[in-house]
């Protein structure tokens, strides 16, 4: 196929070059990123777009792809697909969807799961809205830069499981940074603490695959000084999202909307930015009760 990439940062120059390391033509842009190997490079979003089958964009947030949306439709041909892997906002998304649509052409929102160990190694999992037969077509792609593609509904679909997901993620990691801060002033061992959650009710992801306490479990961000992985203020963007969501949808979300106020201190006030979200164990572990 003839693939048109946009947006080569942290997770999208190694989707890109894994579509061309498996024989796609594939035509590169970024503002600033290099282009990777294999990829193409040419001058503008559109230039990207023209002439190809689908259109693949990987964005910071739902402003740029909605400023990017307006340079590459037009230039699409008749038929193609606008294929957005970013996380953004469900309004975005819709908005975006029906501008393709519009234009005479097909669309998904397709954001991912598995951060950049996963865009490197095409194990992504895709959560993707828009219509059956674009999830068709997109589809061959998703099994290569991926290795789950769950076609969720129509459009919006997509980011709706995204946000869902990250935010039970944001609420079950500070859950598990705060019993291991209550279990060290109880004088409770962390490993022994880890042993007995990890394989009792109140395991999650956080604490068995991702565990905030350094030297305990698999590795993870907290045995390399809480580098992200996956940054603080991009947990912070994606529970405001959920948050926003909760609010037009008019869902109640008290959990969600707690996680999002701390992640928001942490981040803005508590010198989380830059740090991998895991390391709200630190932060909390290092406070008494007010
Ligand atoms: P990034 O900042 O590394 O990459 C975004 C790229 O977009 C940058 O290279 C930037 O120069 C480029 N860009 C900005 N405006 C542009 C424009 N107008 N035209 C062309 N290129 C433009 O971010 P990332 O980590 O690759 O994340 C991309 C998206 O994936 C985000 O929406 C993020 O929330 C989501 N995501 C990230 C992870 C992760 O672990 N990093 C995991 C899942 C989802």
């Amino acid at each position: 196929m003839k693939i048109g990439f946009i947006g080569l940062g942290n997770m999208g120059a190694p989707m890109a070059a894994n579509l061309a390391k498996a024989g796609h033509e594939v035509a590169g842009f970024d503002t600033a990123a290099p282009t990777p190997e294999g990829v193409t490079a040419v001058a503008s979003a559109a230039e990207a777009a023209a002439g190809a089958d689908v259109v693949i964009t990987m964005l910071p947030n739902g402003q740029i792809l909605r400023a990017v949306a307006d340079q590459v439709v037009p230039a699409m041909k008749q038929g193609a697909v606008l294929c957005d892997c970013s996380t953004v906002d469900v309004d975005s998304a819709r908005g975006v969807a029906e501008q393709a649509r519009t234009a005479g052409l097909g669309s998904l929102d397709a954001p991912v799961s598995g951060g950049i160990g996963g865009a490197q190694g095409g194990t992504l999992t895709f959560m993707v809205g828009g219509s059956e037969a674009d999830f068709g077509t997109v589809g061959p792609l998703f099994d290569i830069m991926g290795q789950k593609a769950v076609h969720c509904g129509e459009a919006g679909a997509g980011q709706a499981a995204k946000i869902c997901n990250n935010m039970i993620l944001g609420v079950t990691m500070i859950a598990t940074c705060e019993a291991f801060a209550l279990a060290d002033k109880l004088g409770l061992d962390r490993q022994k603490m880890f042993d007995v959650v990890s394989t009792s009710s109140g395991y999650s992801w956080s604490m068995n695959a991702y565990c905030p306490a350094p030297g305990v479990g698999p590795k993870s961000p907290a045995d390399n000084d809480y580098k992200p992985g996956f940054a603080a203020e991009l947990m912070l963007k994606d529970l405001r999202l959920s948050q926003s969501a909760a609010d037009s949808a008019d869902a109640e979300t008290p959990m969600g909307a707690l996680a999002t106020r701390l992640y928001g201190s942490f981040v803005e006030d508590e010198g989380g930015r830059g740090r991998d979200f895991s390391a709200m164990l630190p932060h909390l572990a290092g406070k008494n009760r007010t």
